[in-house]
């Protein structure tokens, strides 16, 4: 059943039982109340009716009494004018000799002549349908009475004053009572008529029948049937208009919360009236209205962090750039928790401090360039961010971070890992750093989805990190001699490129230096192969450690280096030369002896051919065989030396023009 149907029925109950009940009541005392008060009028008409029936009796006895009490010859005059005055419709006088009637009114027939009269009391002498007062006599059949008479005695002779029943006799005596009056007992022939019979006797001689319209009941419930009908009808609609206008806001606000339900935020309801169902239906617009801005600020943000992930995918797949990396996965984070600023440090592998790598949205004295902020160092174990990196758990406060820390009222900072280790014995390489975010817009501090958020970015962070050093690594090996360490033939090539067309841009000089130890092939041959490598290992760094940060040394292949010097001209070469042979010379060695008898330290030499750019080639590989050639030169002079390129020609042996610290 809907609610409409509950309410109009409740209506209905409520109105229509008291109706009915009180409608029941009413028809109950109606009736009741209805036949108590024709009782009542009965009462009342018959003592009116019996007391002025009494009271013609009382008329006619004096009628008669006055005609008694006149003289003989003088009597029918008296009768006749008070019959006249209308006391009486007849008057009878009988006696032994004669009879008399005077009958009713002027010019009636008179008789006048004295009749003889036997029995004058009895005999019926034209008296035989009246009724006498006194209540004498044979009471007549109630439906031949036609008079009603009163009897006075005068010597022989009797006067009997009558007064003829008539309509209009019977209809003077009801309206004295308000009934109708017939006489004898007459039954009512009509409904609704209430009748009482009042029996004839002395005072009141006549049986007569009152009778009162008793109303007619049939039609009074006919009209209270319709009252209550009409009633019924009226509730009814009123109960449908109340139930109406109450479920009608509702189906409304149903209907509009399924549309709202089904996604149609636009969905707004009429407000009706400013009652509850008006307020309620304001509400839900204004809920609907926010929940609509919330789906708005929603799906914004889902598609800020959409074009974030994407930008997130394009740069790992693009790129091994770390600062290309971390800052893409920094913001994608912030975008996806909300915060206002971000940071992530990494583990600094020379001095193992926290390196700010990248930030956004830092203030006070954190809001640096990023060449500035990149310098920032903190210590693992300190503060928020070292606790991190050193324990390698999220830290999480409402509070402001460590004193050295960036500036914040609230912080979420995690570690950045490397992806599990899958091999035994490799060690966990541990936390690379850290990712941390401050203040979330608009909002409380971070909470647990956030972590759950950060520690999938910072995932992200560690697998980069861990592939970029994977990808240095294999680079370094793929580009450096894995017996000294030093880079190799193919990195030559590509440095002295770089170098020289650097060099060559900014007007710079550049100088080679070739390197060959001599009689290697000996020392193998003596100390063999492995000694060989040790000597290859120690002259490898003997070249490293006598040389500047910016000079870059190559192994080009078996016992010949290379040794590039930026920024160099070919005195610079030459000092370089003489002190990469002296470190050689002077300190032979130390190897296991092979063999018994054998020098545990061996001595060795190199030579050394010095070219330099543009002076001695306009190309990479011209400077390159300039360099070989000097080499060439120096060998061919006697080993252990020296020899800087000619501009033109090649050296080949001979002692150099004397230079400061010339090759011997
Ligand atoms: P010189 O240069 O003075 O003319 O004489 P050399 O004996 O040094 O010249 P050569 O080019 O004839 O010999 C080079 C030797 O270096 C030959 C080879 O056995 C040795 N050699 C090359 N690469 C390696 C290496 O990786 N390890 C060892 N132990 N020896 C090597
Ligand atoms: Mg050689
Ligand atoms: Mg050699």
């Amino acid at each position: 059943m809907t609610l409409r149907g509950r309410l109009t029925s409740a209506f209905l109950v409520v109105v229509l039982g008291p109706v009915l009940l009180g409608s029941i009541f009413v028809a109950l005392t109606v009736g009741a109340v209805s036949r108590e008060r024709t009782a009542e009028r009965l009462d009342h008409a018959a003592t009116t009716v019996g007391t002025a029936v009494g009271a013609l009796c009382r008329q006619l006895q004096a009628v008669a009494d006055s005609v008694a009490v006149v003289p003989d010859g003088g009597r029918s005059a008296v009768a006749e004018q008070l019959i006249t005055r209308g006391l009486a419709t007849e008057v009878r006088l009988t006696g032994p000799d004669h009879a008399a009637v005077i009958p009713l009114g002027r010019g009636a027939a008179r008789h006048t002549a004295i009749q003889p009269q036997a029995s004058a009391r009895t005999a019926d002498n034209g008296t035989a349908g009246w009724r006498d007062c006194a209540g004498s006599g044979t009471a007549p059949d109630p439906a031949a009475i036609t008079a009603i008479s009163a009897a006075a005695y005068a010597d022989d002779l009797t006067v009997i004053a009558a007064q003829r029943i008539d309509p209009g006799l019977l209809d003077r005596l009801g309206a004295a009572g308000g009934v109708g009056v017939a006489l004898g007992a007459t039954a009512p022939d009509r409904d609704g008529t209430a009748t009482r019979q009042l029996a004839g006797g002395p005072g009141q001689p006549l049986p007569l029948t009152l009778s009162v319209p008793a109303g007619n009941p049939t039609l009074r419930y006919a009209i209270l049937l319709m009252i209550v009908l009409a009633t019924a009808v009226a509730a009814v609609l009123a109960a449908r208009w109340l139930a109406r206008s109450t479920t009608r806001p509702l189906g409304d606000l149903a209907w509009a919360a399924d549309r709202v339900a089904n996604g149609d935020l636009d969905t707004r309801v009429p407000i009706p009236r400013p009652d509850e169902l008006g307020r309620l239906a304001g509400t839900f617009n204004r809920m609907t209205r926010e929940l609509q801005s919330y789906v708005q600020a929603l799906t914004a943000s889902r598609d800020q962090l959409r074009r974030h992930l994407a930008i997130l995918g394009d740069t790992l797949s693009s790129t091994h750039d770390l600062d290309r990396i971390l800052p893409v996965i920094m913001r994608t984070a912030m975008t996806a928790t909300g915060a206002r600023a971000g940071l992530i440090l990494l583990a600094d592998a020379t001095d193992g401090r926290l390196a700010a790598r990248c930030g956004a949205g830092l203030t006070g004295t954190w809001d640096l360039p990023d060449a500035e902020l990149s310098q920032r160092r903190l210590v693992p174990g300190r503060g928020v961010l070292g606790t991190v990196a050193a324990t390698g758990s999220p830290l999480r406060g409402s509070s402001g971070a460590g004193p050295d820390e960036p500036a914040c009222e609230s912080y979420l900072a995690v570690p950045i890992c490397a992806p599990p280790n899958d091999s035994e014995t490799e060690p966990d390489p541990g936390t690379l750093g850290v990712l941390a975010l401050y203040d979330r817009l608009g909002g409380p501090a971070f909470d647990d989805a956030d972590l759950r958020t950060v520690r999938t970015f910072a995932g992200q962070a560690g697998i980069a990190v861990h592939n970029v050093r994977l990808h240095e690594e294999a680079q370094r090996l793929s580009l450096t001699d894995p017996l000294t360490g030093l880079w190799n033939y193919r990195y030559l090539r590509e440095v002295l490129r770089r170098e020289v067309e650097r060099a060559s841009r900014f007007g710079r000089m550049l100088t080679v230096l070739v390197l060959d130890l001599d009689h290697f092939k000996e020392v193998n041959d003596t100390y063999g192969h492995a000694a060989g490598d040790q000597v290859l290992g120690e002259f490898a760094r003997r070249i490293r450690i006598g040389l500047r940060e910016v000079d870059v040394a190559f192994r080009q292949g078996g016992e010949e280096f290379v040794v590039l010097l930026p920024e160099t001209d070919a005195y610079g070469g030459v000092i370089v030369a003489e002190r990469l042979g002296a470190a050689v010379r002077e300190w032979p060695v130390p190897v296991d002896p092979r063999r018994p008898g054998l020098d545990d330290r061996i001595p060795i030499s190199v030579s050394i051919g010095i070219a330099v750019f543009p002076e001695h080639g306009s190309t990479a590989q011209e400077v390159l065989d300039a360099a070989d050639e000097a080499l060439y030169a120096a060998k061919n002079s006697g080993r252990d030396t020296y020899r800087l390129a000619e501009r033109e020609s090649v050296v080949t042996g001979g002692p150099q023009p004397p230079r400061p610290g010339g090759g011997r």
